[in-house]
């Protein structure tokens, strides 16, 4: 069989699949180590050959976090935080939907880490965080970041559905510190979609929010949550602030256009298909005119 490495990245319109920082990759099955080959063209897939008999392997691999993170320039984690796109540490058979493969997420993080996601637990036990079922599309869909450095706000009035979050980490708990203004002012982004739209699709929201001059800066947008990453100083620096000011609206909106709805070139069986990006003028442009 063939495993592949999530290639075309979602929201980055391009191979930008982090394959240089898979490393250690290890196959077995029924007590056995499976001898496998990297295919000597495609850099993305894995040649195995399993056992006639046989029902399951087991696959291990380390991602290195230190650079290149899909998406972003920078590393993809520090001392103090984690910014996980699961599409870093996931192989697939080769040929499958992504909505055809079911994934049991779990992860063990640091003792004292907190985690923000627009997954939904299952249950935590001995230190490992584990979600419901969800299709391995859901699951490149839904990142997850945590840190020693934790706080959620709630940007919805009490009773209000759907639930609209703000998970933050940080390198320090003063990063996390949002004046009354900002707050308001979210609280006031999240209400005026709800006039702009007319609908929501979503069963919650999450704005991901990672503030670390560590880690590699970017946001990518999702249905169901946005993994915006900035400068460490960027709630109390009001120059960084005003920088950074479009970012969250910006991927706010592409809930809407770009996810809920997307252009057909862009809206690909699995992550081995070639996007066809003539149509990011609607996903970009019309996202910027009416976000940033
Ligand atoms: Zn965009």
């Amino acid at each position: 069989m063939t495993l592949v490495y999530p290639k075309w990245i979602p929201g980055n319109h391009r191979p930008s699949g982090p394959i240089a920082n898979l490393t250690g990759l290890r196959m077995e099955a029924g007590g056995l180590t499976l001898p496998w080959q990297r295919d000597p063209v495609d850099m993305y897939a894995f040649h195995v050959e399993v056992p006639a008999g046989l029902r399951e392997i087991v696959v291990s691999f380390d991602d290195l976090t230190n650079a290149g993170s899909a998406g972003a320039s920078g590393a993809s984690a520090s001392s103090n935080l984690l910014d996980l796109n699961w599409n870093q540490v996931v192989l697939c058979p080769q040929g499958m939907s992504s909505d055809g493969v079911e994934v049991i997420p779990s992860v063990r993080l640091p003792a004292g880490w907190k985690f923000g996601s627009a997954l939904g637990m299952n249950r935590k036990s001995d230190g490992v965080v584990e979600f419901n079922p969800v299709s391995l599309t859901e699951l490149v869909d839904s990142p997850l970041i945590a840190g020693s450095h934790y706080r959620q706000i709630q940007l919805t009035s009490a009773g209000e559905n759907p639930l609209h979050l703000m998970d933050l980490v940080g390198d320090s708990d003063p990063d996390l510190e949002m004046t009354q203004q900002d707050l308001e002012s979210y609280k006031k982004l999240v209400a005026e979609t709800g006039v702009l739209f007319g609908a929501r699709h979503y069963r919650q929201y999450h704005f991901l929010y990672t503030f670390s001059d560590q880690v590699g800066h970017h946001g990518l947008e999702h249905h169901e949550s946005s993994d915006n990453s900035v400068a460490e100083r960027t709630l109390n620096d009001p120059s960084l602030h005003l920088l950074e000011a479009g970012l969250l609206p910006h991927e706010f909106v592409h809930s809407w256009n770009g996810k809920y709805r997307r252009p057909a070139g862009l809206a690909t069986r699995n992550y081995r298909e070639p996007m066809i990006g003539d149509l990011l003028w609607v996903y970009e442009g019309l996202t910027e005119y009416l976000g940033d």
